[in-house]
C-alpha cells in the first residue's frame, strides 16, 4: 500500500471532452489532474478528426491539380503521391495541436497524470503506468474515457491488412486496391481519400444504403460522385469471413444472396465503435452503464453516483468530438454548482465526403412528427456565384421553417464547404431565428454563405435568384 494521493477533480481521459472539460473546471477555480494513458488529444487529435482531415485534404489537393485542366490549368510532367512523406506532414499537423493541448493544460494550472486508471472504489482510482503505480482520492471525476474501433469477430484486425481506422491513417504507401467494410462516415471518408490518391476502392455496406440515418437526398449526390471517382460500393453486403493471405487480404459477402469474394492490398473494417468503459473497474465505484457499456447520464452529465459525472463517446449518444467538448462545459460547471443543462437541438453534424454533407436541428419528416406544419425551402449550388467559379456547384442549401412563423427548425446541407456553411445554419436554430432573420442579414457576395440567405428568401416566398 502505497500513499494515496489527494487531489480535488479528476478527469479521466484527455480527449476533445477530458481537456475541455480538466480547463473549465480549473478556470471556474477548482484544482484538477487528468489522467491518460496516451498523449493527450484522445482520438480526435491522433488518430481521428484531425489526421483523417488532412488524409482527406491531401487527397482534394491531388486530385484538384488533375482536375484543374478544365480551368485550364496545365500540368506537365506527373504529379506523384509521396505517401510516407504525406503521412510524415499529417503527423506534425498532430503533433502541433496535442502540444498546443499540453500548453493549455499547463497554462492553466491543471496536472498532467499519465498512466491507465481504474476505479479502487467511489472516491478512488488506481493509476499504473509502466514504472509505477499510484492511488489518488478524489472529491468529484469526470469520466471520458472515449472509444475504439469495433472488431468484427469474423474479420479481426492483424495491423497489417486488416486494418482499423487507427491504421489505416498510416499507411506507407497509396493500396492499388483497397476494401471497406462499413459504409458509414469514417468508411466513407476514407474510401473516399484513398480513391482520389489513386487506390481501386470497393465499398461494402450491410444496408440499403450509404451512411444509414442521414436523409437520403443528401447521401445521393455523394453516391453519384464515388461513381464518378470510380468507386465500388455494394450495398446489402454481408460480410461472412477472410483472411489475410500473406500478399493480399481476401473478404467473402453474401450478395443477394451470392457468395462473393473481394481481395484488396489492405481491408479496412468501419462497422462502428465501442465505449472504453469494460476495464475502467466501473462496477468498485457503483457507475451504471446500458447494455451496450455507455455509462448512462442525465441532462447534467451525471452518472448515477452524486460525484461521479461522464461525458463524450463514453456517454453515448452522438459519438462526435464537439458533442464531447459541449458536455465537458455542462458537467465542469455543474460540477462547480451552475445550473448548466444539455439541449442538442442545434447539434451539427458534419461528414466530410465529397461533396460535404452538414445539417442540424429537424429533417422535414421530424418536423412533422414533432407537430410541425414545415414549409420546405431549398436553394442549389448551381444558381451561386462563387460555387460556379471554384468550380464545384454540385450540391443545395434546404431550410426547413415553421410555416406559420417562419422559425427555422432546420437546415440540411450538401455540397462545397457545407461543414463551414453549417455554422450559420447552427447559429440560426440556437437563436430560435426565424427566415427573415437570415434573409434581411446582408451576405457578402460573392460567397458561398449566400445560397443560405436565399433558402430562407425561399421560405418567405420570394427568393430572388430562384423562380
Ligand atoms: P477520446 O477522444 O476517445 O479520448 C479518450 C481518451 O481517454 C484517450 O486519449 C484514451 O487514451 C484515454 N483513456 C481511455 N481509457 C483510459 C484509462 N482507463 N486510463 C487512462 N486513459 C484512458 N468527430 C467529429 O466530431 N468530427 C470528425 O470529423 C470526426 N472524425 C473522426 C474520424 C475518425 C477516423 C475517428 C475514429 C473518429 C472521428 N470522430 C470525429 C470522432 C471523435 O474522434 C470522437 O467523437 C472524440 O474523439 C470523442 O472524444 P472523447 O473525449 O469522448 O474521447
Amino acid at each position: 500500500g502505497d500513499l494515496a494521493q489527494e487531489v480535488d477533480v479528476l478527469v479521466i481521459g484527455s480527449g476533445p471532452g477530458g481537456y475541455v472539460a480538466a480547463i473549465r473546471a480549473a478556470q471556474l477555480g477548482r484544482s484538477v489532474a487528468i489522467v491518460d494513458k496516451d498523449t493527450v488529444g484522445g482520438v480526435c487529435l491522433n488518430r481521428g478528426c484531425i489526421p483523417s482531415k488532412a488524409i482527406i485534404s491531401a487527397s482534394e489537393r491531388y486530385m484538384g491539380i488533375k482536375e484543374a485542366g478544365e480551368m485550364g490549368i496545365e500540368v506537365s510532367g506527373d504529379v506523384n503521391v509521396n505517401m510516407p512523406k504525406l503521412i510524415e506532414w499529417k503527423n506534425g499537423v498532430v503533433k502541433k495541436l496535442t502540444g498546443g493541448v499540453n500548453s493549455l493544460l499547463k497554462g492553466n494550472g491543471v496536472e498532467i497524470i499519465s498512466g491507465e486508471a481504474y476505479f479502487s472504489g467511489p472516491n478512488s482510482l488506481r493509476v499504473v503506468s509502466e514504472d509505477a503505480s499510484q492511488t489518488y482520492k478524489f472529491n468529484d471525476v469526470i469520466i471520458a474515457t472515449g472509444s475504439r474501433p469495433a472488431e468484427l469477430k469474423i474479420l479481426p484486425f492483424d495491423g497489417k491488412r486488416i486494418l482499423s481506422s487507427t491504421e489505416a491513417l498510416n499507411l506507407q504507401e497509396v493500396p492499388k486496391r483497397f476494401i471497406v467494410v462499413g459504409g458509414g462516415y469514417i468508411g466513407l471518408e476514407l474510401g473516399t481519400a484513398y480513391a482520389k490518391l489513386g487506390a481501386e476502392v470497393t465499398i461494402l455496406e450491410g444496408t440499403k444504403s450509404l451512411l444509414p440515418g442521414t436523409d437520403e437526398a443528401l447521401t445521393k449526390m455523394v453516391t453519384r460522385k464515388l461513381k464518378k471517382l470510380g468507386v465500388t460500393v455494394i450495398t446489402e453486403a454481408m460480410v461472412q469471413g477472410g483472411e489475410n493471405t500473406g500478399d493480399e487480404v481476401v473478404v467473402r459477402a453474401t450478395v443477394n444472396g451470392e457468395e462473393k469474394t473481394f481481395s484488396a492490398d489492405y481491408c479496412l473494417v468501419a462497422v462502428g465503435r465501442k465505449p472504453n468503459t469494460d476495464e475502467l473497474g466501473l462496477e468498485f465505484a457503483g457507475v451504471e452503464t446500458d447494455e451496450r457499456g455507455f455509462i448512462k447520464i442525465d441532462k447534467q452529465c451525471r452518472t448515477n453516483v452524486e460525484h461521479i459525472y461522464a461525458i463524450g463517446d463514453c456517454a453515448g449518444g452522438a459519438l462526435l468530438a464537439h458533442k464531447a467538448s459541449y458536455e465537458a462545459k455542462i458537467a465542469a460547471e455543474v460540477m462547480c454548482g451552475m445550473n448548466s443543462v444539455i439541449d442538442y437541438q442545434a447539434m451539427p453534424f458534419v461528414i466530410f465526403s465529397d461533396p460535404e454533407i452538414a445539417y442540424t436541428g429537424l429533417t422535414e419528416a421530424q418536423a412533422k412528427e414533432e407537430g410541425y406544419d414545415p414549409v420546405v425551402s431549398r436553394f442549389a449550388f448551381a444558381a451561386n456565384g462563387r460555387a460556379l467559379s471554384m468550380n464545384h456547384a454540385d450540391g443545395f442549401v434546404q431550410i426547413v421553417a415553421d410555416k406559420e412563423t417562419k422559425q427555422v427548425l432546420g437546415v440540411q446541407i450538401v455540397g462545397p464547404e457545407a461543414s463551414t456553411l453549417i455554422g450559420e445554419a447552427v447559429f440560426a436554430v440556437e437563436m430560435g431565428a426565424n427566415a427573415e432573420d437570415i434573409a434581411m442579414t446582408i451576405h457578402a457576395h460573392p460567397t458561398l454563405p449566400e445560397t443560405i440567405m436565399e433558402a430562407a428568401e425561399g421560405v418567405l416566398g420570394h427568393a430572388i435568384h430562384m423562380v
